[in-house]
């Protein structure tokens, strides 16, 4: 679909027209957002509950296509619950069709496939990347021309951006409903800053951690997001950072103590990050250091030394090297 010089909003209905007879199907059923007949003929008939959102009946058509477009799917007969905003708690679907036997599971795929070929057909991932360097708050206001639910257009943006972004829709009482964040890192943005659904935004710690953040409005909701430099530029050096570590916490305090405290909880702070994220680069490792030593407030001092990036890219070096070590051992 990406050849296709297609700008959001797509007109979905005309491209499914082109490859299946459309039918309004009203129906109270629920979780039924459409029925895909044929498939296995070549003779397609959509029959679309017309009784959804319009957003959602956009979702379900650009689903339908997927099954249609994707040599694959073969069904005789498809009934189709599409990616919704009505399943929050469930960002994997495993609501769709239980059942643990081999058909059951190739069907759940497929539906997880038409779903994941829906979003790439409704945001396109060149139309995220026209957004370049916006600010977030422009961001969000461009992306609403894709016409999607907010859970998959922000799914598609946090695809599509560069590690290091989070998003987290807001409920009336400013606790955390849903969080999206860019890059592949688990161990990223959300679990440093402690961001979980039924939480409030620290606010103060993420101004302490993170290179940016702020409020916007996407649709009629309100969006927490936040940046971090999650990727640093590594220079050439040493790994051995102990020596390092200990010229930084007494460049910070005269009192013997506290210099030691600093320097056991610094540490700590690397020896787990070692264990959580395993093998990757090292300015990945430079910046996921950084982010959590910097989230620390006892760490302050260090924090804002000058010395503190000859701390951490020593460390990461040292912790990407004994990554690496550790799995040729094993
Ligand atoms: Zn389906």
């Amino acid at each position: 679909m990406d050849q296709l010089d297609l700008n959001p909003p797509i007109e979905i209905e005309k491209l499914v027209e082109l490859h299946a007879s459309v039918h309004a199907f009203p129906s109270d059923i629920p979780n039924l957002d459409a029925v895909l007949l044929g498939l296995d003929a070549s003779d397609n008939h959509v029959f679309v509950n017309t009784q959804r959102s319009p957003k959602r009946r956009r979702f379900t058509m650009a689903h339908e296509l997927g099954h249609i477009l994707l040599p694959w799917h073969q069904a005789h007969e498809l009934i189709c619950e599409a990616d919704n905003e009505d399943h929050p708690d469930d960002p994997d679907l495993s609501h769709k069709l239980p059942g643990s036997d081999p058909v059951s599971q190739e069907i759940r795929l497929q539906e997880l496939e038409a779903d994941a070929f829906a979003a790439r057909t409704l945001v396109p991932k060149r139309f995220i990347d026209s957004f370049g360097a916006s600010h977030v708050p422009e961001m969000l206001e461009k992306l609403e021309a894709a016409e999607v639910s907010i859970p998959a257009g922000m799914r598609a943006l946090a695809e599509g951006l560069p590690p290091g972004y989070v998003f987290v829709m807001l409920d009336d009482d400013d606790l955390v409903e849903r969080v999206w964040r860019s890059g592949p890192e688990k161990s990223g943005v959300p679990s440093v800053l402690g961001i979980y659904r039924g939480t409030k935004i620290d606010t103060g710690q993420a101004l302490r951690t993170l290179a940016d953040h702020g409020w916007a409005w996407h649709y009629n909701r309100r969006i927490w997001w936040g940046r971090a430099d999650i990727d640093l530029q590594v220079p050439e050096g040493s790994p051995e950072w102990r020596p390092i570590l200990e010229k930084l916490c007494n460049s910070v305090t005269k009192n013997r103590a506290e210099a030691n405290r600093m320097w056991a909880s610094a540490s700590a702070i690397g020896g787990a990050l070692n264990n959580e994220v395993g093998e990757v680069k090292v300015e990945r490792m430079a910046g996921l250091l950084a982010l959590r030593l910097r989230r620390n407030e006892d760490l302050d001092p260090l924090v804002t030394s000058e010395n503190f990036d000859e701390y951490v890219f020593s460390r990461a070096r040292d912790l990407v090297l004994s990554a690496h070590k550790k799995r040729y051992r094993a």
